[in-house]
């Protein structure tokens, strides 16, 4: 008999996440508040349900894709009280980009009730999660982690453990601000070069060669034309939204002020994406993170 999972929140994520699973050959129960979700989860195979316990009961895994902590804590703790429900034999993985601390207190009330538990944050857009090329993340213990990789395997192409739980989100977001740190390096180099009359592409072209080099300038170059099939010669569509990356630098100036630790680039950035955001008399927000470049350019 196949093994059972409950997929928790089926949106840009979640949805093409579940369809991997099905695919794999694991029974998936699903359940989303929006209707839209469960019908589109249904089509990809999943069985949807009309509850959150009822997805839970008798599985052999629980899998949330959750927008944020504090909905994570509700659906597992305060609201659904979904750990009451859980098979004490089952594991639950959450997969949202939550708090280091929103992770750890799931995973001690689950702990408390005999649940085993794992954060399992990702890396890699709405693509990588159709395609099943994720990067996960994962705080828990050796053993969970062990038992996760079955169910993460066929979402993922990379699987790491960070250490215990709580240490995947602590990854994800070193992670993400490092990311945004680049970019907006990359933008504010590239611009000065533009500004100075240099061609976009040669300076790309020497930079990479150079010690300048950085992932946003291989994968992902900001100016438009540069690079094909990047978000920023798509009009700055699709990708990693600006939204997404300040609701994960908002998490690092978290961690970093509960940890003392000193982050005066990270903090840049995220002001950076911030003052970008409200930029120009409209909202920036649902554009490609890349599009920061336009903070420079005045475009
Ligand atoms: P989304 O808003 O598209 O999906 C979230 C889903 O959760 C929605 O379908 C919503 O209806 C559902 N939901 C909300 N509350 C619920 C509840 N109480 N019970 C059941 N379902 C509920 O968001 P997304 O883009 O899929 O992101 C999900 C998570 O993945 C976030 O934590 C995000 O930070 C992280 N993430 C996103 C990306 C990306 O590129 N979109 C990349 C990496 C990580």
């Amino acid at each position: 008999m196949s093994k059972s999972v409950a997929f928790i929140g089926l949106g840009n994520m979640g949805g093409g996440m579940a369809a991997n699973l099905v695919k794999a050959g694991f029974t998936v129960k699903a359940f989303d508040l929006m209707e839209a979700n469960l019908k589109a989860a249904e089509a990809a195979g999943c069985i949807p349900v009309t509850c959150s316990k009822e997805a839970v009961a008798d599985v052999d895994f629980v899998v949330s894709m959750l927008p944020n902590g504090a909905i994570v804590e509700s659906v597992y703790i305060d609201g659904d009280a979904l750990l009451e429900a859980i098979p004490k034999t089952a594991l639950v993985l959450d997969c949202s980009t939550v708090a280091p601390a929103n992770s750890r207190r799931v995973g001690a009330e689950a702990d408390n009730r005999g649940i085993a538990f794992v954060d399992a944050p990702v890396s890699g857009g709405v693509a990588a999660a159709a395609a099943g090329t994720l990067a996960f993340m994962v705080g828990g213990t050796e053993a969970n982690f062990e038992t996760a990789k079955e169910v993460l395997s066929p979402m993922g192409a990379n699987i790491f453990r960070a250490g215990d739980v709580g240490a995947g989100q602590v990854a994800k977001i070193c992670n993400n601000m490092l990311l945004a740190i680049h970019m907006t390096g990359t933008a504010e180099a590239l611009q000065l070069g533009i500004d100075n009359g240099l061609d976009p592409k040669a300076l790309s072209d020497i930079m990479l060669k150079s010690s300048g080099c950085n992932w946003s300038l291989e994968k992902y170059n900001p100016v438009p034309g540069v690079m094909e099939d990047v978000p920023a010669s798509n009009n700055y569509q699709g990708g990693f939204m600006v939204d997404l990356m300040l609701k994960d630098l908002g998490l690092a100036m978290e961690a970093s002020a509960a940890s003392k630790s000193s982050t005066p680039m990270g903090a840049a950035a995220r002001n950076l994406f911030n003052l970008h955001k409200n930029s120009g008399g409209e909202d920036k927000g649902g554009k490609d993170f890349s599009s920061v470049l336009e903070l420079y350019s005045g475009k």
